[in-house]
């Protein structure tokens, strides 16, 4: 079974028995916690206390978050453990998930970083307390980081004094290690630097937000830094800010597809055990589409996200198609899982709103993950100067294997300078879509070809167009994105082994998907009079099999009632 069953959770292929434990204890955890002291404690706004302290306990950010090298003798960093656990706290939690998210993201500037010292100091700080943070976004600049504000002041021994604040910095109340992103006093040098939020010169102001979470305000007044607490300067720093980001944004869709998984369980129980009018409300038919849809779209969250961490895992300095996945995995995957709640709540309708169900927080809270991290237009923007050579100049690749193994990912710690993003080529995504021959995946290659005309059509005209409208951008963007997804997905299914029924109707929903957004396309004020007559060719009707739908609604997701309920 593909999708995520804690109390079924099979053998994920692990190397080692540390691997699958990790796991099975965070399981543990949260099926001993139960659901309805989880609840109080979301409703409590209860910081996530309990979580940390059985992180700490059972060392388990270490063996996530460690590059060999540091920790146990045999420590790895494998992002293939960081989905599967990024998966599972999602699916119990937000707040679970955000103080693990920020805590790897507060970690890796360090191990990115040029001092060998402060690494062996992280390892150790990381096991005294796991919660670590991220400090970069201040309050009046937000994505705009090249106005940061906080300032390190060089002092005559040497050292330096550390002020200004950050703003948004997750686990800011009790983090023994917050990576700082700030300019060296009177010059343009940016450096990253470690503080503690128990050092007297660092106020906590507040947290921001309401929630179990601590998204917090802080203040540096003058806290004293040394050379000893700098991690990097100059253009390296700044690489290292950024390529923290690409490791972490992964998490994002992991945790997504987790979310949307636990509201998908419980939706299908409540559907499949009410009856109204006679029937239950499973046999309705228009719910009968919105399940198999709403199924559809986790199994192409899961695929994607299995398989973009393949190319994660294989990046090196000459294979940075992981650029163009990523992205991918945290803003199409995230806004996926949206989808898939409006669905959900469309069917259980009252039942979404009871306090005593995961349903009723999760839907608010996935709603934040696409605009974590860089929101959609920003990954949007990334993406789009990839499309040239994704369509027209592929380059030829080794298959890469399923990476689930006990190897380091290397090249994510050493991903060098953040530059030439435009010149990344990718394999010829025609090895893929012509690999199987299905229904749905014959109109969808046959859309992909009229997409190409529109790009050809639209000529270097479209660079400009792009460049001058971002909500042209976004709307051509979305079907670029949407056939590198469903590229992946068909490589994920061959290695997941899932059979063509579902990957057919799987195809039926992306089908109507690229209709969708080339109506979009062709509704957007810069689409010229040729433009909209190549969106036209885009819209094309799904190949409908009523056998087909009724075998897979069957076998595949009605199978699944009661199949997950959170232990009381
Ligand atoms: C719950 C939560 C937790 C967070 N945790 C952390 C954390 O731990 N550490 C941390 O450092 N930060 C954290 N953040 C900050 C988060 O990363 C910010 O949202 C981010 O810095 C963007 O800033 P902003 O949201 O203020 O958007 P703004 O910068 O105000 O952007 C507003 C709009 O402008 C658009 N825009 C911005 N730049 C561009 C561009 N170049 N091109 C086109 N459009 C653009 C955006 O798409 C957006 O629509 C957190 C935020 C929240 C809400």
């Amino acid at each position: 079974m593909l999708l995520l069953n804690p109390k079924k959770y099979q053998d994920r292929g692990y190397p080692d028995a540390r691997s699958k434990e990790i796991m099975l204890k965070t399981i543990e955890f949260f099926e001993n916690k139960g659901m309805q002291k989880m609840k109080d404690d979301t409703f409590s706004f209860e910081f996530t206390w309990d979580f940390a302290e059985f992180v700490k306990k059972e060392r388990i950010f270490e063996t996530l978050f460690l590059p060999k090298g540091y920790g146990d003798p045999d420590q790895y960093y494998s992002t293939y453990r960081m989905y599967e656990f990024s998966e599972i706290t999602g699916f119990y939690g937000t707040a679970y998930w955000y103080m693990y998210h920020v805590a790897t993201l507060g970690l890796d500037p360090v191990f990115l970083g040029d001092n060998e010292e402060l690494k062996h100091r992280a390892v150790k700080t990381l096991r005294e307390n796991p919660c670590c943070g991220f400090g970069l976004s201040e309050k009046e600049h937000g994505a705009d980081i090249y106005s940061t504000e906080m300032k390190l002041y060089p002092q005559p021994d040497g050292t330096y004094l550390a002020r200004g604040s950050k703003y948004y910095i997750g686990n800011g109340n009790t983090a023994s290690l917050i990576t700082v992103f700030a300019k060296i006093d009177g010059t343009d040098e940016y450096v990253f630097f470690v503080v503690d939020s128990n050092h007297e010169k660092y106020e906590c102001v507040k947290n921001i937000i309401m929630a179990q979470n601590y998204v917090a305000e802080f203040k540096l007044h003058d806290y004293p830094i040394t050379d000893a607490d700098i991690s990097a300067r100059g253009p390296k720093a700044w690489d290292d800010m950024l390529n923290t980001i690409n490791i972490c944004k992964f998490n994002i869709g992991s945790g997504a597809t987790g979310i949307v998984t636990h509201s998908f369980y419980e939706s299908l129980n409540h559907a499949a055990h009410r009856n109204v009018y006679g029937k239950f409300v499973t046999e309705f038919p228009h719910v009968k589409r919105l399940f198999m849809d709403s199924y559809l779209r986790i199994v192409g969250m899961k695929l994607f996200g299995l398989r973009a961490t393949d190319y994660m895992r294989a990046a090196s300095a000459q294979d940075k198609r992981y650029l163009l996945y990523n992205p991918i995995m945290k803003m199409k995957v995230a806004i996926q899982g949206e989808e898939v709640h409006e669905m959900l709540w469309d069917i259980i309708a009252a039942k979404g709103f009871e306090k005593d169900n995961y349903f009723s927080q999760a839907v608010v809270e996935l709603r934040g993950f696409p605009k974590l991290e860089g929101t959609r237009h920003v990954n949007m923007a990334l993406i789009a100067k990839l499309l040239p050579n994704y369509f027209f100049n592929p380059a030829p690749y080794q298959e890469i294997p399923k990476m689930n193994g006990a190897q380091n990912d290397d090249f994510l710690f050493q991903q060098g300078r953040t530059r030439g993003y435009g010149k990344i080529q990718f394999h010829d995504f025609n090895i893929a879509y012509n690999s199987v021959d299905l229904p749905n995946i014959r109109v969808f290659k046959e859309q992909i070809k009229a997409y190409q005309d529109f790009i050809m059509i639209s000529g270097m005209e479209l660079g400009e167009q792009m460049k001058n409208d971002f909500d042209f951008l976004l709307a051509v963007g979305e079907i670029f994105t949407l056939v590198a997804y469903g590229q992946l997905i068909i490589e994920s299914a061959k290695i997941e082994k899932l059979d063509d029924d579902q990957l057919d109707m799987l195809f039926n929903v992306f089908v109507r998907d690229f209709s969708r957004y080339a109506l979009d396309i062709q509704g957007k004020s810069a689409a010229t009079p040729a433009q909209q007559e190549a969106c036209y060719k885009m819209i094309k009707a799904p190949v409908h099999d009523e056998e087909k739908f009724e075998r897979v609604l069957k076998n595949n997701v009605y199978s699944l009632v009661d199949e997950y309920i959170m232990n009381p």
